[in-house]
């Protein structure tokens, strides 16, 4: 076993994801020594294959992303001027916009993930790459990360930020509940004859889901929700077949559409941790809380998350002493649980298609269509997500 060369960090990070390469930026912002553990290439760190996900933004994780010096090296921005939610058999969609300002803006998840990884490589973060880790240990002062490689490393806090199946979770003996949908997303980009305006289109189908967020140009991401048993029959349509069922189920609103890219399948699986720190330890990003993305909120309440426990620690004090940690934990539970719990109640009412449901759900529309005030109040939440 070999131990480290270079002077002990006060924090050691576990995923070189968007949410720990933030979470490292940050730190090193308030003084801290930071160092990173990444399974991944740093190739494939610097330059990200497409995942196919566009990122919805809010204004505050804008701003949390400004201040961290990450946004002005996102080189493409779609802005979200305005969104639609419609449900099987309502006639006219329920729209979301917010007057003299965008309600957000996406960006694709390998543009974030390359401008949190320069910023890292900018402040000069220690950033070890290929390191699986696989073992963790404890005592009163410190705590250790082991690779798979045989390295060790040691520091007063350990933070996991390695995804919401997060290993290092386990390692530490923190359970969490999952929320298996039992569906998964076929995320899919295509070109479109008519402009998108800025228009992100949600559809409730009977039996599936369908979102158009637009992105730069005369382009579109399709996110087709649908249970996994109705995979294969998608998965045989060639992409002409693809575009076309999708241009339907959307009634034809953007013109004919046509594939341009990839397509890229994430099964549904919701996450929240039952505990979001321990002695020495702390989890951020979706090993903390993972999201259905219905909502669009994980990266979202990951970099809530980052902005509340940067913000208690120092390097003048224990970074790993408990009282902060806790601190933390329950500003970020108040924070991030009613978004979880409201995104999953959401989507249970959404996707179930029994007839008084289905009702149901139109009727709701119906009632929030001609009740402003309710839709302003929404729009707010999505516009600023408790700033
Ligand atoms: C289809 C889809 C659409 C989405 N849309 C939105 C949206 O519109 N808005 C939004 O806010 N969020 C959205 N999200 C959520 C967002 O993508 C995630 O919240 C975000 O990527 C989580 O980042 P992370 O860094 O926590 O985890 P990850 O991105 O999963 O990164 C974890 C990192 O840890 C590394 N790692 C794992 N295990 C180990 C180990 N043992 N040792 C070392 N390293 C390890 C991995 O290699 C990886 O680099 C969406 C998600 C999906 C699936």
């Amino acid at each position: 076993m070999s131990t480290h060369a270079s002077a002990q960090p006060h924090v050691l990070i576990s995923g070189a994801g968007p949410a720990g390469l933030a979470l490292a930026c940050a730190l090193h912002d308030r003084g801290l020594r930071v160092r990173v553990l990444e399974q991944a290439s740093e190739a494939s760190l610097a330059a990200p294959p497409d995942d196919g996900r566009e990122i919805a933004l809010t204004h505050r994780s804008r701003r949390l992303l400004e201040q961290l010096g990450l946004w002005a090296r996102i080189p493409e921005v779609s802005p979200l001027r305005r969104a639609t939610v419609q449900s099987a058999g309502s006639r006219v969609p329920l729209p979301f916009e917010s007057e003299g300002q965008d309600l957000g803006w996406l960006v694709a998840n390998r543009y974030l993930r390359a401008a949190a990884f320069a910023g890292a490589r900018e402040r000069g973060i220690e950033l070890l790459c290929g390191q699986r880790v696989s073992g963790f240990t404890r005592s009163d002062a410190m705590a250790e990360l082991c690779t798979e490689s045989g390295e060790r490393h040691a520091a007063p806090l350990v933070v996991a930020a390695d995804s919401r199946f997060s290993p290092l979770r386990r390692l530490a003996g923190i359970g969490a509940r999952h929320r298996d949908f039992g569906r998964s997303a076929l995320l899919v980009p295509l070109s479109h004859a008519q402009p998108h305006e800025g228009l992100a289109q949600e559809c409730f189908l009977q039996g599936h889901t369908l979102a158009l967020l637009p992105m730069p140009g005369q382009r579109c991401s399709a996110v087709w929700t649908v249970a996994n048993h109705a995979l294969p029959g998608i998965a045989a349509m060639d992409d002409a077949e693809l575009a076309a069922t999708i241009q339907q189920a959307c009634g034809s609103r953007l013109g004919p559409m046509q594939v341009v890219g990839r397509r890229h399948i994430y099964p549904l699986v919701a996450v929240w941790a039952e505990r979001f720190v321990g002695p020495r330890f702390a989890l951020i990003g979706d090993a903390a809380v993972g999201m259905h993305p219905v909502t669009a909120h994980g990266y979202n309440l990951g970099l809530y998350g980052i902005e509340a426990l940067a913000r208690r620690l120092d390097p003048n004090t224990d970074p790993g002493a408990l009282a902060p940690l806790l601190a933390y934990e329950a500003e970020h539970r108040r924070e991030a649980g009613p978004i979880y719990t409201g995104t999953n109640a959401l989507v249970r009412f959404f996707t179930d298609d029994r007839a008084p449901v289905l009702a149901l759900r139109r009727a709701v529309i119906d009632v929030a269509r001609h009740l402003p005030p309710l839709r302003a109040a929404i729009t707010r939440k999505l516009v600023d997500a408790a700033a």
